[in-house]
């Protein structure tokens, strides 16, 4: 069946949509000025997208700027509960066939990647791999002439290497997470504001002084860590990685196993990416009025199952925020009902920073459709000179200079 032209919560939010957008690309300057460079040779014209991506203004300025290079352009979100759905009535508005809006259960969130997949995508953008999934393992979809895709967030590499371990990837998918210009800064500072934006939002307490438990010191931990500390908090962080938890040592964090830091935390924020962070025996030492939430991927880090549905009691204090009393009688709080606090009680990344990941991933789209028949089915990193050329364009952005080699000094760094 041919999908429909879009389906969104309610078309009339357009206008509002459109502000939001607009206040987005006036501070997404280097996607901005990539695009217009583009613009002139429409190297997107006759070619069908797909994308699987939070669908926030910051998107908008993505599959908005696709389109105006000549794509067509299809989009779902790569999340339940993150759309916003102004956003997604002003994109359906011009054109993009988006399939989104906000408090999804699964089958209306298969259905959208359905749709999306339906429209037949040359190249698909994920983020967290549920689109690459479907189109390798779904019976619908899995002989579809696809040239390849690119992978916005650590967790959907995961995913895909993990494919590409058992010799399962059928076309070339690019890491843009892994872009230097991408993971040190949207992962580190963009996680590390929307996480304090979200957790705020919801439960607006005070942060100074706190005892704020970081759990996992990647990326994002580093970055959601140093920001809780910034506003005046006690940070204690958790690892299960020797090297990294040595790195947050020397930083100055109180470094502890969970089972520690559980009783001791004032607020959780766990940032791993794995699952089974904080467990049933973590939350029944908590203290009475302990908030935890969570920003990784997938919304397995914190035993939601037992939070929830075991309480005695569970309503919702405050917006994305709901209150558990314990079989002890303890109350506690879960942020966003676990799933990405930055992006469920706040409106994720700001657009600063997205311009940068975006930028890596229209350029690795256009890559991909250039250079698809010489790549091979793997997972592949974004080439230096992309990483570079953003980097620079970021610092002009901004108005900064920097030095270059000078002859003697390109000589001496060349020679041993
Ligand atoms: N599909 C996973 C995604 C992990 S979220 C899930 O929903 O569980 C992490 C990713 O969200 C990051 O890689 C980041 O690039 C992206 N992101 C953060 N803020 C965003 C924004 N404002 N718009 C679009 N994507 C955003």
């Amino acid at each position: 069946m041919a999908p429909p032209k879009y389906k969104v919560k309610d078309i009339r939010l357009a206008k509002k949509g459109q502000a939001s957008y607009e206040w987005a690309r006036d501070h997404m300057e280097i996607l901005d000025s990539t695009l217009g460079r583009l613009k002139r040779s429409m190297p997107l014209k006759g070619v069908t997208l797909g994308f699987c991506l939070h669908i926030t203004k910051e998107t908008a300025v993505l599959l908005i700027g696709a389109k105006e290079l000549g794509a067509r352009v299809a989009a779902c979100s790569g999340n339940p509960l993150t759309t916003q759905d102004d956003v997604a009535a002003f994109l359906a508005s011009r054109g993009i066939h988006i399939y989104a809006w906000a408090g999804q259960n699964p089958k209306e969130y298969d259905w959208c990647i359905d749709q999306v997949l339906s429209h037949g995508p040359s190249v698909i953008t994920d983020d967290g791999a549920d689109m690459n999934v479907k189109a390798h393992f779904d019976g619908r979809f899995s002989k579809m002439p696809i040239l390849g895709s690119t992978e916005e967030t650590t967790a959907g590499i995961n995913r895909i290497r993990a494919m590409e371990k058992q010799g399962r990837l059928r076309y070339p998918v690019i890491a843009v997470n892994d872009a230097d210009t991408k993971h040190m800064f949207d992962n580190r500072y963009g996680t590390g504001q929307s996480t304090i934006d979200g957790y705020l939002r919801s439960m607006n307490l005070l942060l100074a002084s706190k005892r704020v438990v970081v759990a996992g010191y990647g990326w994002v931990g580093k970055g959601v860590a140093a920001r809780c500390r910034g506003m005046g908090s006690r940070v204690m962080v958790t690892e299960v990685n020797p090297v990294r938890a040595l790195e947050a040592h020397m930083e100055g964090y109180e470094v502890v196993p969970m089972s520690r830091a559980a009783p001791a935390g004032d607020i959780f924020i766990t940032c791993t990416g794995m699952t089974g962070i904080i467990r049933k025996e973590h939350i029944d030492k908590m203290k009475d009025g302990a908030v935890m939430g969570n920003v990784g991927h997938f919304d397995v880090e914190i035993d939601t199952k037992y939070l929830l549905k075991k309480s005695r009691s569970v309503r919702e204090i405050r917006p994305n925020l709901d209150e558990c009393v314990l079989k002890n009688g303890r109350r506690v709080y879960l942020v966003g009902k676990g799933w990405l606090a930055n992006l469920v009680a706040a409106e994720g990344h700001p657009p600063e920073v997205m311009a940068q990941s975006f930028s890596n991933q229209i350029l690795a789209i256009l890559h991909i459709l250039n250079h698809h028949k010489k790549m091979e089915n793997r997972l592949i990193p974004v080439p230096v000179e992309i990483d570079q050329s953003i980097a620079r364009d970021a610092l002009a952005a901004m108005g900064i200079r920097i030095d270059r080699l000078n002859a003697e000094q390109a000589k001496y760094g060349d020679s041993w």
